[in-house]
């Protein structure tokens, strides 16, 4: 039998407005969004509970937000002080656990298994941490429980976020009660596009996809999604029954400078780029999914290599600097690839490892918000979620990087298998 943990999941309201707010008292009582007040076509970042009262959405534009409430106060975004605000937040969990997960700028993980005996129940820990955060950074806490990280996380945005005390928490005992009624787009990871197919397949609720047996539920995202569904089925059903094991990892992101994977080549057995494309993108895709989980994106890319054919033995290691930080595949991959192709000599690989350093923290992208590639880091950090669940053989995707569903089959069968 495992130890029951206790989880908390606290979020930032408003983060970047409720900063701002912090910092001009003189706003206190005006509708307040972070954005670039230049540029109308911009995106707005955050807005506070004012601004939203009044209609403004965070996502849209600038020029929108203005239309609907036009004594709407634009601030332009400091990232670098909400990233340090953020670290000052880890600070003030880690006082209260050692076991603090950032998950992203304005949500952390907290397992406070190991605090109960200290500090009091869990809800007695909620409120500490609403009282802390708010008294060092002015920002207002919601904070979801559970006995892992999927239940507190939906507790915290289907729940917490509705309750004026900002606190709820959600268990194996009432989760049938108040999350299955649950419409299921308000499940965790299930947008528009997965909503239609859910209600093509006559599945309305969250309960509707936690009361069907697993079997049945993969046959029918089998019917409609294809073969290869049965890992998100996997992991939809144990979402909605509140099914999570992947514990609280604490965050390296002080400690590393580089992040790095290589492998060593069975002699003869990569002798042509066809061969050797699918082991580049396995680690591509690999040093990728590690930037990002460890909130990490980078400015320099490198690819060394040692080939030799039995005679003559050579090796290279280049870098480039890329035109913006990121920690996606289809922005490194093809300068990977072509830095290999202008240095490879052509004989067969023996060793080929990959390189990202010059590492800043991923928050700072939205810096150059561009709603694409917003949309591209969260579809990624998804994919990321899955891995994580099961296994980062569990799904090959597609990428933009290599074009034939051959090198795909060819990837899958390094990995071990397909799904
Ligand atoms: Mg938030």
């Amino acid at each position: 039998m495992e130890m029951q943990r206790t989880v908390l999941m606290a979020d930032g309201q408003s983060f970047y407005a409720s900063i701002e707010k912090a910092a001009h008292p003189e706003y206190r009582d005006k509708p307040v969004a972070v954005g670039d007040p230049a540029r109308r076509s911009g995106i707005i970042l955050a807005a506070c509970p004012i601004a939203k009262s009044r209609g403004v959405t965070s996502a849209e534009r600038v020029g929108e937000a203005l239309a609907k409430c036009p004594d709407l106060v634009v601030i332009r975004p400091r990232m670098q002080t909400y990233i340090s605000v953020s670290l000052l937040i880890t600070e003030i969990f880690e006082s209260i656990t050692d076991q603090v997960e950032p998950f992203s700028i304005d949500e952390q993980f907290l397992d406070v298994t190991g605090s109960l005996a200290l500090f009091g129940s869990a809800e007695e820990i909620a409120r500490l941490i609403q009282t802390r955060v708010k008294l060092s950074t002015g920002v207002w806490s919601r904070v979801g429980i559970g006995p892992n990280k999927i239940l507190a996380k939906m507790a915290t945005d289907n729940f917490a976020k509705k309750r004026p005390t900002g606190i709820f928490e959600l268990t194996h005992d009432n989760i049938e009660e108040e999350l299955w009624s649950l419409p299921v787009h308000q499940m965790f990871m299930v947008a528009g596009r997965m909503t239609s197919h859910f209600a093509r397949m006559g599945l309305h609720t969250i309960g509707d996809i936690a009361r069907l047996d697993l079997g049945e539920f993969k046959k029918r995202m089998r019917f409609r999604m294809g073969r290869q569904s049965d890992i998100q089925a996997e992991y939809y059903w144990q979402t909605a029954n509140g099914i999570d094991p992947s514990p609280v990892v604490t965050g390296m992101r002080s400690q590393i400078k580089v992040i790095n994977h290589g492998r060593a080549l069975k002699w003869q057995a990569y002798r042509t780029i066809e061969d050797i494309e699918p082991l580049m993108l396995e680690l591509i895709v690999e040093v990728c999914r590690r930037a990002r989980r460890y909130g990490y994106m980078g400015r320099v890319v490198a690819v060394g290599a040692a080939e030799t054919d039995g005679h003559r033995s050579s090796g290279f290691g280049r870098q480039r600097t890329l035109p913006r930080p990121t920690h996606l595949e289809h922005e490194i991959g093809p300068v990977i690839r072509s830095l290999f192709l202008e240095h490879w000599k052509g004989l067969p690989l023996t060793h080929l490892h990959i390189t990202l350093t010059d590492l800043s923290r991923d928050d700072m992208y939205q810096l150059d918000l561009f709603e694409d590639r917003e949309r591209l880091i969260h579809r990624e950090k998804t994919v990321d979620a899955l891995k994580e669940r099961f296994g980062p053989t569990a799904i090959i995707r597609a990428s933009s990087l290599l074009k034939t569903a051959q090198a795909f089959e060819r990837a899958a069968q390094i990995g071990g298998h397909w799904a």
